[in-house]
């Protein structure tokens, strides 16, 4: 007997936890195991094609099961690759290693409180087992070797790994039932006819026949014909195949229900949640294929992470070739699941073939325009699902963007959104400019952490105020991504934050002149209190009811600055955006500072000082002296009560 091994320490928490929630789908572990089943006859079936392997009889690919209702066990045989030690070892002793590590950081973030779902999101795959199973039998071997193996576990101790003999290859998953409770009878799996059920409605596409031996009742015939004789029946066992091994992207469109395609795609993609939308196409012409394609309802836990794999699986013929070809799906769609058959494609087809595979372009590139087009279709007709849609991928369109610098800006750009201080919902940039005032030149924008926040912006106020509309920009790509796409549709980007908005009419622009000229002495004062902090202190075109405002001139804005500034590595070559103070020249505080200014030049240093931290401060910057800040304005509270 071999030593106890322990599961490792994620696993363990993992299956303690999946085990002991209340997780309402645990019809879902026979799917698991029967999928798991069907990939490893899809594995010998493919080698034994290139390989060509003359021991391999294709027509006798089986998934078995079997039930023993008095010893209350589920066996599930297959016949196809099989594992060896090693493999038991590092495929059944750590769950699915590149959701364990998210799963973790999840659950120190959730506090546990979404047990159950966190579970789903990675797909239980083998381990759901244990969800009806006190112990779990597995016994293993692997094509072309000779040593079988039985790996043993009751979950909570760990696991066992002896050898044993077996006489071809394959595996067989032998599961324990638990003991039945007030809420959940497990004896529901040993009848033949919830198995029926359950093949049905989870497996029943898989390629391979799956075979049960079920008791039928037929009509004896009698011998003699006699008159009004009640029909006889006798029980007979059969090894019957319950499902229609069609797969599902072979049939028709039309037959297909919803449910079966969201099954379909919560088993062959390991997620918890519908789909959000499924594309099936099918293409003749130039190339043909067949193509299966799916939006997740939600964001995957590990999606931007490094865990994150793109591609979709890829077969020739309903023969599955290889999981995740990259090439079929370019990096800004990476969100998409699904599966591509092509009979155009050969069975010898190797990754490194893959890049360069004239056909599989013509096919990335149907697929690509498929689901821009019912992205595009989704956003006219759909506009809450297409909002759903952007709140879970958004951020990877506009990264899309911004990345290969503008490249893709065409076939991404329209489906953009951004929130609009007119509309107070997210607007694409095509009903934008729709909606620009005669005359308008420019996309009007600003940055910032929050909606709100921007909202209050004191350099929004008068732009709103001349109906204008403005988009809020709050994610931190959001700016680099409009800087790479420079216009749309022949309309510049411009941020209100940064340079001139040319807004004011002729006789305001004359009038903020002559109030710039009578001031120029004071306007230079205030800038050499501030020193090299600011570029420039000037009369503001763009406030209305605020006192100041910083602003920066074309170039860096302080949002990308502030981007810069957070990066891991710092801001590499410390580039700051310009700074600008504004005053109001209609705020009471101007009329003040000219008083001042007039009594006692040199007490506008402080003055020039405050204005400014308060301008750091409305634009989410940190004040350099916060001490010095907090003792002046208490000079002033101080003299303000005398
Ligand atoms: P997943 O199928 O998502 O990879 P599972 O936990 O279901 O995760 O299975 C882990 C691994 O164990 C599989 O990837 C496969 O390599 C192996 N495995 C599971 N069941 C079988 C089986 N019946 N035959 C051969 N290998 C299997």
């Amino acid at each position: 007997m071999s030593r106890k091994k322990q599961f490792k320490a994620e696993s363990k928490r993992l299956l303690d936890l999946m085990i002991n929630s209340i997780y309402t789908h645990k019809e879902i572990f026979l799917r698991e195991l029967i999928s798991n089943a069907s990939d490893a006859i899809d594995k010998l079936y493919y080698r034994s094609l290139t390989e060509n392997l003359k021991d391999v009889d294709r027509d006798a690919f089986v998934i078995q099961l079997e039930l023993d209702k008095d010893n209350r066990t589920i066996t599930i045989h297959d016949n196809g690759l099989g594992m060896n030690k090693e493999e038991l070892e590092q495929n059944l002793g750590t769950i699915a290693k590149s959701g364990s590590l998210s799963f973790k950081k999840e659950l120190e973030e959730q506090e546990h409180q979404d047990d159950v779902d966190i579970i789903g999101q990675f797909g239980v795959g083998f381990y759901s087992a244990f969800m009806v199973a006190r112990n779990v039998e597995v016994i293993s071997k692997k094509y072309g070797e000779e040593q079988g193996y039985i790996w043993k576990s009751n979950a909570a101790d760990g696991y066992t790994i002896d050898e044993i003999d077996c006489d071809h290859n394959g595996t067989s998953i032998t599961l324990f039932l638990k003991d039945n409770t007030d809420d959940e009878n497990f004896d529901d799996y040993l009848q033949t006819y919830e198995i029926e059920r359950l093949i049905r409605k989870y497996s029943d596409y898989i390629r391979y026949p799956i075979k049960m031996e079920v008791e039928e009742q037929r009509e004896v015939k009698a011998d003699t014909e006699e008159e009004n004789s009640e029909p006889k029946y006798e029980t007979v066992k059969e090894n019957k195949t319950l499902n229609s091994m069609i797969p599902l992207w072979k049939r028709n469109k039309s037959d297909i229900t919803d449910e079966e395609y969201h099954e379909f795609y919560k088993d062959k993609f390991n997620d918890y949640s519908d789909p959000q939308k499924v594309i099936h196409m099918s293409v003749e012409g130039n190339v043909s294929f067949t193509s299966l394609l799916f939006i997740p309802g939600k964001t995957p836990m590990n999606y931007y992470s490094q865990d994150y794999q793109r591609g979709l699986q890829l077969y020739s013929r309903g023969v599955f070739i290889m999981d995740k070809a990259e090439e079929l799906i370019p990096e800004y769609f990476r969100f998409v699941k699904g599966l591509v058959d092509s009979q155009d494609l050969s069975l010898n087809i190797s990754r490194e073939m893959l890049q360069h595979d004239r056909q599989l372009k013509l096919i990335a590139n149907r697929l690509e325009k498929k689901i821009k087009s019912e992205l595009m279709t989704m956003q006219k007709n759909e506009r809450e699902e297409y909002e759903k849609f952007w709140n879970n991928f958004g951020l990877q369109i506009k990264f899309g963007i911004y990345n290969n610098y503008g490249m893709n800006k065409d076939a991404l750009q329209d489906l953009l959104m951004f929130y609009s201080s007119s509309e107070k919902k997210l607007v694409t940039l095509d009903e934008y400019v729709e909606r620009m005032k005669e005359g308008q030149e420019c996309i009007y924008f600003v940055s910032g952490d929050t909606i709100d926040k921007i909202d209050k912006l004191p350099q929004c106020e008068l732009v709103k105020d001349k109906g204008y509309e403005i988009l809020y920009l709050t994610d931190n790509v959001d700016e680099f991504c409009i800087q790479v796409l420079m216009q749309y549709k022949d309309k510049k980007f411009k941020n209100i934050n940064q340079g001139d908005l040319n807004l004011e009419s002729e006789e305001e622009k004359k009038q903020l002149e002559e109030t710039a000229e009578e001031n120029k002495e004071l306007l230079q004062n205030l800038k050499d209190a501030l020193g090299d902090k600011v570029q420039e202190v000037k009369i503001s075109s763009r406030l209305k009811t605020d006192p100041v405002c910083l602003t920066s001139d074309e170039g860096m804005s302080f949002e990308m600055e502030k981007v810069l500034s957070a990066m891991p590595e710092g801001n590499p070559y410390g580039m700051k955006a310009t700074r600008i103070l504004e005053i109001n020249p209609n705020h009471e505080i101007f009329g003040a500072l000219q008083n001042v200014y007039a009594s006692d030049p040199d007490a506008v240093k402080d003055y020039a000082e405050l204005l400014y931290n308060q301008a750091l401060l409305i634009e989410g910057f940190a004040i350099d002296d916060p001490m010095e800040f907090s003792r002046k304005i208490c000079e002033f509270m101080i003299k303000a009560a005398k």
